[in-house]
């Protein structure tokens, strides 16, 4: 999508501090950190959100959160432990029409 802030990012024709990349996902940390680690991990491919996905997304969704799980370990060392959010749709809160997972940790985290 070329109107779309997270795939502009994932392109790198805005500019990121970027964690982690592959074929298909990209990392990045979150420019407003609500935790000391607050990470974004999205996939390549434009999807709006988990709401939107299909049966059709089922791979990319599992392979997302192997991703997310290595990220988290392998890049940021939060072996201790860390939380994972996905935001859906304006009631979820979800701001950036592009699906992303957060990871936030670097702290206890209150729930
Ligand atoms: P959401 O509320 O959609 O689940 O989360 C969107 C997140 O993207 C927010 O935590 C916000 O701080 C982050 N964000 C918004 N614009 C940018 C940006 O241009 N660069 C980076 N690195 N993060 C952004
Ligand atoms: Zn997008």
């Amino acid at each position: 999508m070329t109107d779309c802030l997270f795939c502009k990012i994932a392109a790198g024709d805005i500019p990121s501090n970027k964690v982690y990349e592959d074929e298909n996902f990209f990392a990045f940390h979150d420019i407003h950190p609500k935790s000391p680690i607050h990470v974004l991990v999205i996939p390549k491919l434009h999807l709006q959100s988990l709401a939107d996905a299909t049966e059709q997304d089922t791979a990319l969704l599992g392979l997302m959160m192997d991703r997310v799980r290595h990220i988290a370990d392998a890049e940021l060392k939060l072996g201790v432990g860390y939380r994972v959010v996905i935001n859906v749709r304006e009631g979820g809160g979800q701001e950036v029409d592009h699906i992303h997972v957060h990871i936030l940790g670097g702290k206890k985290l209150p729930f």
